[in-house]
């Protein structure tokens, strides 16, 4: 996707990034009003200097060029909720702040020390994991590899003998029933059923939550055009909630604009923060990939997903919205391998959903120019060339992967080498369709450095053969994509048969490996 400019730092600004040189409200008006005394009496001039005041004083927006898109203090807050949520999470930090200033005054330098832990608030950053949601918590060992063992069913039932309770239970399954309604649109008043031991049945929960989606819908319709035109940083309130938190939460010190807007994705920029946990270092600079939570863009995707046996237990249960976070979750998982292979490609910071914050590739708010965009000297364009080949060749083999959407567009070049972007839609390479994708791959990277003068690139069918180790004959484009479509299917063809993937296509041993 297209660059569509990045705020850059003013050349003179000195040191430290540019907004904080400028004051994110504003240089003060100085201007000062003449005018006769007839004026000064007229109502209608105090309205207007009123106004202007007022403006003066909260300027209606704070343009991402001009200064940090979010940060701390400025965040948009056109929505009640998100308010809402702000001003708790405000009250929780500094309820928390005043609890550890309390237990550091009764600890003293005392030996034995008394913890006030419990009763810190929960901080709703880590808290707001609901029933439908996939969070990086749970998923921070890949799930997707090929081969995790089968897992087994679900017992549905606690106890034993004639203590036994199933999830039916009717007295059970009512009062789950009635918690549940706590996760409807806050402005679905849902009363105080919890309090009073509410029961619900099934049938009465299921057309409530049928009603509350149908109203949920509604307003959001209603609110839609609103939002069109502030979603100018093309994201929504929660998505804006959710990067405020990392900012609030210090993991972020401020996010300063944006760097791209895909069909797929935002990416933004900003500047890393001090993490919880000790073990973890947030880099200086960050990139954060925010996954469009508008459903079409992702439905021609259906492809690399649909047929991922990978994703084949879960995609059928999963609402759309799930399956959005499982592109940023898989995205994580291709990295994470990708960065234990070795290969240059971003750092994963932490997933929150359908947001993946990573390390930043590139320097002061400027990204790494897409290969498309560089020109490379004779010499590194061959250097890249063959670093590219080991990578995919990596890729195929120690991390069995498949890119799927390799091309100039997804390398960046920085520090003198090329660095790998945009993995979300990589599959293993016996996914239906992986060769197929992997051929592909092959040809964008022949035709770029083929039209680049490397006289050593290998050919697209060479190439294919080199990063997977098969031995494909074919001298001509039709005969080999024809063989790379009778592989795929003699594995699908297996997998029905042995209800098994074969673990790998390479069958006469060990690609030959390339380099420099
Ligand atoms: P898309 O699916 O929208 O193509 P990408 O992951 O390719 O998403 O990101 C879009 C653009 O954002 C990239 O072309 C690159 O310019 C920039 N970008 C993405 N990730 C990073 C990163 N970690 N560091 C620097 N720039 C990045
Ligand atoms: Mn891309």
């Amino acid at each position: 996707m297209d660059s569509v400019g990045v705020a850059a730092a003013a050349p003179d600004a000195g040191p430290g990034p540019a907004w904080q040189s400028k004051c994110p409200w504003g240089a003060p008006s100085t201007t000062s009003i003449s005018c006769s005394l007839a004026d000064v009496m007229s109502e209608q001039l105090a309205k207007e200097l009123q106004l202007e005041e007022e403006n003066a004083a909260f300027p209606e927006v704070v343009a991402a060029a001009e200064g940090p898109f979010i940060t701390g203090e400025n965040i948009d807050t056109s929505s009640d909720l998100m308010l809402a949520q702000m001003l708790q999470m405000e009250f929780d930090r500094e309820y928390d702040a005043q609890l550890r200033r309390e237990e550091k005054k009764i600890n003293g330098d005392s030996k034995v020390s008394i913890s006030f832990e419990n009763y810190r608030k929960v901080h709703p950053y880590d808290s707001d994991s609901s029933e439908d949601e996939v969070d990086w918590q749970d998923t921070r060992h890949d799930p997707y590899r090929a081969d995790k063992p089968t897992t087994t069913p679900r017992r549905g039932f606690i106890g034993k003998g004639k203590d036994i309770t199933t999830k039916h239970d009717e007295v059970v399954c009512g009062r789950k029933n009635t918690a549940r309604m706590e996760n409807f649109a806050p402005e679905f008043q849902v009363g105080d059923g919890i309090g009073m031991d509410l029961k619900l049945s099934n049938q009465v929960f299921n057309a409530l939550k049928q009603h509350a989606y149908s109203e949920e819908r509604r307003s959001a319709r209603l609110h839609e055009k609103k939002e069109h035109s502030t979603a100018e940083k093309a994201v929504d309130p929660k998505t804006r909630l959710l990067l405020y938190k990392m900012v609030n939460s210090g993991m972020l010190e401020t996010i300063t604009g944006c760097i791209s807007t895909g069909k797929e994705s935002v990416v933004f920029h900003a500047y890393g923060g001090k993490s919880a946990t000790e073990d973890k270092v947030i880099p200086p600079e960050c990139a954060i990939k925010v996954f469009k939570t508008t459903l079409n863009e992702f439905k021609n995707r259906d492809k690399y997903i649909k047929d991922d046996y990978r994703f084949k237990d879960r995609f059928s249960k999963l609402n759309p919205r799930k399956i959005i976070r499982m592109w940023a979750e898989k995205e994580m998982h291709n990295l994470t391998r990708m960065q234990n292979a070795g290969i240059p490609c971003p750092q994963v910071v932490i997933l929150k959903k359908h947001v993946l914050v990573m390390s930043f590739i590139g320097q002061d708010q400027v990204p790494a120019p897409k290969l498309k965009d560089v020109t490379l000297s004779n010499e590194d364009m061959k250097k890249a060339y063959y670093q590219i080949l080991n990578m995919m060749q990596q890729l195929y083999r120690e991390c069995n992967l498949v890119h799927a959407d390799l091309s100039e567009y997804n390398m960046l070049w920085h520090d003198g080498k090329v660095w790998l972007i945009d993995v979300s839609q990589s599959v293993e390479p016996t996914h239906p369709h992986g060769l197929e994708f992997l051929f592909r791959d092959c040809r964008n990277v022949s035709q770029f450095f083929q039209k680049g003068g490397v006289a050593e690139a290998l050919n697209e069918r060479e190439l294919f053969n080199a990063v997977s180790g098969l031995n494909i004959t074919a001298d001509n484009e039709v005969d080999f994509q024809a063989e790379i479509e009778a592989l795929e299917k003699m594995n699908e063809d297996h997998v029905q048969n042995h209800g098994k993937k074969l673990s790998t296509f390479s069958s006469d041993g060990d690609p030959p490996i390339y380099d420099e």
